[in-house]
């Protein structure tokens, strides 16, 4: 099952950045194995996955630790001061940043084990009930100037969801605007790389609209089991 998923997502990944001219080099697949067993994510690393997605701070460190293979670990859910802790050794990408207090917990554990962490800033991008993320443009710019200050994080990024919809032009318009702020960011002498955004419902929009992290869990492991 876990070939054939894979298989399906890269080839649907080919098509959508052949429609809009990209070259899927561009893109970095991370397979979100959040609730899934460890036995599953070294399966997936035998077929060629190496960036794995986890939103709960203990269960990345614990698989991070059970796992020795060389991966890439994203740390991609709401991240609570009180767990840097937990991932600091682990996760090569923050993905969640939303506020100067947690910018400001992560930059402290990072210097206390000599890492420069690379972080993106979680931004809302439409209506949603969703409760994290920055909330207006003014936010983005405080935080990223704070983070300018602060010797152990680099930030190289935005991230956003889009809502729970199947309103195409409605996750269209969360994408591009993810897209545009990344752009006058950078007019400003920044240099983000980074738009993380996509999940399995969405990701083939999230191509054609810049993404360069898809963050796939469902189609490539099926179901998550919460039990
Ligand atoms: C769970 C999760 C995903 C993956 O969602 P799927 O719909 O299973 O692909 C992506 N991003 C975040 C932040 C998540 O929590």
């Amino acid at each position: 099952m876990l070939e054939k998923n894979i298989k399906i997502v890269w080839d649907k990944i080919s098509n959508a950045c052949f429609k809009c001219g990209r070259n899927v080099s561009e893109l970095r697949l991370i397979a979100v194995s959040k609730t899934q067993p460890s036995d599953l994510i070294l399966e997936a690393i035998k077929l060629g996955l190496n960036n794995f997605g986890e939103n709960k701070a203990q269960e990345l460190k614990q698989k991070a630790e059970q796992i020795n293979f060389d991966v890439i670990w994203h740390f991609i859910g709401h991240l609570q001061t009180n767990k840097v802790k937990y991932i600091i050794n682990h996760a090569e990408f923050i993905h969640s940043v939303d506020s100067i207090k947690l910018a400001e917990e992560i930059n402290s554990k990072a210097e206390k084990i000599n890492k420069r962490q690379k972080i993106l800033l979680e931004v809302k991008t439409s209506e949603e009930e969703s409760k994290f993320g920055l909330q207006s443009e003014n936010d983005v710019f405080n935080l990223l100037e704070f983070c300018k200050s602060k010797a152990n994080i680099e930030v190289v990024g935005l991230m956003t969801m889009a809502p729970f919809t199947d309103n195409e032009k409605i996750i269209r318009k969360s994408f591009s605007s993810l897209r545009l702020l990344k752009e006058k960011i950078n007019s400003f002498g920044y240099n983000l790389t980074e738009l993380s955004m996509g999940m399995t419902n969405d990701f083939e929009i999230a191509i054609e609209e810049g993404s360069t992290m898809l963050r796939i869990g469902t189609a490539i492991f099926g179901e998550r089991n919460y039990n």
